[in-house]
């Protein structure tokens, strides 16, 4: 593998058998699949300096891991997908926790035993926590749709505080919509976690985050003899597609193309742009070991 700034003087995709657009998670995982599975030559075009897509991490000026486009933590309950990853990667034992700073009180997200006392205080708190282990039983993860559904007072208490408290307002803050522009269907699956477990994933079996970032994982995936990473390329400067045939840099391509990009720009927007939202990530070092009790605090 090479993963270079440019394209080549004389770059011949015919030589590829197959061009992927994109070194993010989509790209990278088909063009090692490819590579390794039937042996395709694969040229992956990467428009930004770097590979890894949204989940890049670099260090910072004062020799911090950062993800520039916003914190990436893993976890799946696939095995195939973790076996998958951990060929490029050990892993640390990395347990995502979430705080909700509801009105100046720190409380466990998903909401769960710990929060409702603090929501509740402790005996109002241990009350409704007791009703919910009676009606959905222990270490089950409750959506809020299902305890409203329930017709009974003090469960729809708990849905209600915890639909006001945690989801409304940081939603509409997050997506920039109001109540009723968010489909009810979304705001239903907030859920509850009737149990002690404060990890934002209780049941997911495989969680962490890789040992020497994301990036050196992309690196590791895409280093295969078979494949070459061309960066700083935009693939639309190469691409003219038609009805019936892609050509890249002028000559008809005979391979295969895979886009990983946003769809509405591979059609120059002819339609129309889609709401894609994104966040604008703010950086700032402090001089302290540690700024708050967990790596997220939602400002709810
Ligand atoms: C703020 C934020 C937080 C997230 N947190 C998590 C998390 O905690 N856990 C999790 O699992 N997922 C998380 N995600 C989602 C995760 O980032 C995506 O699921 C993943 O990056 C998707 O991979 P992808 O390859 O489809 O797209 P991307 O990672 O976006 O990769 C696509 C790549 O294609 C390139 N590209 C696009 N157009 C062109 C072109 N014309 N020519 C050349 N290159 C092009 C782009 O530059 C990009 O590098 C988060 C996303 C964001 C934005």
């Amino acid at each position: 593998m090479q993963i270079t700034s440019g394209l080549p003087e004389g770059f011949n995709a015919g030589a590829y058998d197959m061009i992927v657009v994109g070194a993010g998670y989509a790209g990278a995982v088909c063009a090692r699949r490819l590579a390794e599975t039937i042996g395709y030559r694969v040229a992956v075009l990467e428009r930004r300096s770097h590979i890894a897509g949204n989940a890049y991490d670099c260090a910072d000026e004062a020799g911090i891991l950062i993800h520039e486009y916003g914190p990436h933590i893993y976890h799946t309950f696939n095995e195939r997908v973790h076996n998958f990853l951990s060929r490029f990667t050990r892993w640390t034992d990395y347990q995502h926790k979430v705080l909700a700073n509801i009105n100046g009180t720190l409380m466990p997200v998903p909401f769960n035993h710990a929060s409702l006392k603090l929501a509740f205080g402790d005996e109002r708190g241990e009350e409704l926590y007791q009703k919910l282990v009676e009606t959905f039983g222990k270490d089950v993860k409750v959506p809020i749709m299902e305890l409203r559904k329930k017709n009974d007072p003090d469960l729809a208490e708990v849905a209600d505080y915890v639909y006001e408290n945690v989801f409304l307002h940081y939603t509409m803050k997050q997506w920039g919509q109001t109540p009723d522009q968010i489909d009810p269907s979304i705001t239903g699956r907030v859920p509850v976690f009737v149990g002690d477990d404060d990890r934002y994933f209780p049941q997911a079996p495989f969680q962490g985050m890789p040992q020497d970032g994301y990036t050196a994982l992309f690196e590791h995936m895409l280093d295969h003899d078979l494949i070459d990473v061309f960066c700083d390329v935009d693939a639309r400067d190469l691409f003219e597609i038609d009805e019936t045939t892609v050509k890249v840099d002028g000559k008809v391509y005979g391979g295969e193309i895979v886009y990983t990009g946003p769809l509405d720009e591979l059609f120059n927007l002819d339609l129309g742009a889609l709401p894609y939202r994104t966040l604008d990530m703010k950086f700032e070092t402090l001089d302290m070991d540690q700024f708050q009790p967990v790596g997220t605090v939602n400002y709810t």
